[in-house]
């Protein structure tokens, strides 16, 4: 019975000759449209397998049309980013500029002057760009330039001390999130992890111990916690310390910064963050953090420190293979030009955002409700907390005002937003939808409330 109805199924060439079919191939491409019939096909023969019907053959033609369009629907969108964390690694991690935003435009379109120099007419080198900005805002003696900071970090343990060993606290072997674990990128540069004191302190002496108990330390290793806070009974030394402990070894100090801000966060009520000046400044030799943390960015690795260190990696082979390409060091070269012209806070979007006045949040915030309270959309103002994210700052938070979608079923609104165009991304907190106007552009929020409004209705009718 059902092979007999096996056999009723359609052929892909029948299929081919309707009208509907030969709109798909236009828009397309003839291979595209068999291998969705194709697909369509399969489907339809395990269905009937178990007893359905077989669909009309425009039916069949539809459904492929639906699979070629899903096909060809961008999975790498922008969205809106409601959710009040800043640096929001799943979604991007920092907002570029738009001074950069245009640089990477500009340079997209044709050639760039990448590996040229164009005062001498010869080749160059695609680092120099990022470089001699690094150096100068930073006061390092020399500076690279690599994809991201697991590279960065890869790279310099697998430099300085492959086949040899590394000393890092108990404290300190984290894991940032994102598959970077600290002793998992020790092992792949081959290094050999020696780890000293404990989870909660870790003493000087610690670390004197286990240089004199070993003939090939290569470096002292610090890892900054990032993404968690150690309190209570705790101790460890400060960077300082090491560096000093460091010379009377003749060790050099690696400092693992992560998010690495060129700026002091605690202008903005927050704790502060080591900055990388700072690092610069007491001496370690080699100082590696991100380029889309709070330095606010491209995804990129940079690593800065003594010239006696931090040059030899130039040329080392795994440099090439974690090159960073133009349109990030066009990126990179335009926000280091916001900080060395000292305006950092207005044009970088990850500071401005931190640096927003409360009563700037509470404006916005109060414009949305009005918007949407007129559209018949039930929402009120609450009084919230926006985080700083991307591994920087745990804990710490900006008071903010948050717009707060009433409704029975905050998920299935959640939902919704998401599949807007540009999908929304906010948050649910003591199941309420909240939406904080601190993450979202003002160019963006015209669009934001037209979507919520839709959504919203929606979940209404
Ligand atoms: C974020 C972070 C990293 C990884 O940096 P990516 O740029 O994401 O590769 C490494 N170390 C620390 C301490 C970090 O905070």
């Amino acid at each position: 019975m059902n092979v007999h109805r096996l056999r009723q199924i359609p052929s892909v060439d029948r299929l081919l000759g309707l009208e509907a079919t030969q709109k798909l191939i236009d828009a397309f491409g003839r291979e595209e449209t068999v291998d969705a019939l194709r697909d369509v096909l399969d489907a339809v023969r395990d269905e009937v397998r178990r007893g359905s019907e077989i669909p009309d053959d425009a039916a069949l033609a539809a459904r492929a049309g639906l699979r070629l369009e899903e096909l060809l629907t961008p999975t790498l969108r922008p969205v809106i980013n409601a959710t009040g964390v800043i640096i929001h690694t799943n979604l991007g991690r920092a907002p570029l500029s738009q001074a950069a935003r245009e640089a990477m435009d500009r340079v997209s379109q044709g050639y760039a002057s990448l590996e040229y120099d164009l005062e001498a007419g010869e080749r160059g080198h695609r680092t120099t760009h990022a470089e001699r900005l690094l150096c100068r805002l930073t006061g390092a003696e020399s500076a690279l330039v690599v994809n991201n900071n697991a590279g960065a970090v890869l790279l310099a343990l697998t430099a300085m001390a492959q086949d040899r060993g590394v000393i890092i606290s108990r404290g300190q072997l984290v894991e940032i999130g994102g598959g970077f674990r600290v002793p998992d990128v020790m092992a792949q540069s081959g290094a050999r992890l020696v780890e000293v004191g404990t989870t909660n302190r870790t003493h000087m002496y610690d670390y004197e111990n286990a240089i004199e108990a070993s003939d090939d330390i290569a470096l002292i290793l610090r890892a900054h916690h990032s993404n968690f806070r150690v309190v209570g009974f705790t101790s460890e030394p400060t960077l300082n310390e090491l560096v000093e402990l460091g010379k009377r070894y003749d060790l050099p100090v690696v400092d693992d910064l992560g998010s690495g801000a060129l700026l002091d966060t605690s202008r903005f009520g927050l704790a502060h963050e080591p900055t990388v000046q700072e690092s610069v400044e007491t001496g370690a030799a080699v100082i590696c953090f991100s380029g889309d943390k709070l330095l606010g960015g491209p995804q990129a690795g940079i690593i800065v420190g003594k010239a006696a260190h931090v040059d030899p990696l130039k040329s080392h082979p795994l440099t090439r293979a974690l090159r960073p390409d133009k349109l990030c060091l066009v990126a990179l070269q335009e926000t280091l030009l916001h900080y060395v012209r000292g305006e950092a806070v207005d044009e970088v979007p990850v500071w401005r955002m931190m640096a927003a006045p409360l009563s700037e949040i509470a404006e916005r915030a109060e414009r949305w409700r009005e918007t949407l309270r007129q559209a018949g959309v039930a929402v009120e103002i609450a009084d919230g907390l926006s985080t700083v994210g991307g591994g920087s700052l745990p804990g710490e938070t900006l008071p903010t005002k948050l717009v707060a979608l009433l409704t029975p079923h905050p998920d299935r609104l959640a939902r919704s937003l998401r599949d807007a165009d540009p999908p929304i991304i906010a948050r649910i907190e003591n199941d309420q939808l909240m939406l904080d106007p601190r993450t979202v552009r003002p160019e963006e929020e015209q669009v934001l409330l037209e979507n919520v409004e839709a959504a919203a209705t929606l979940m209404e009718a």
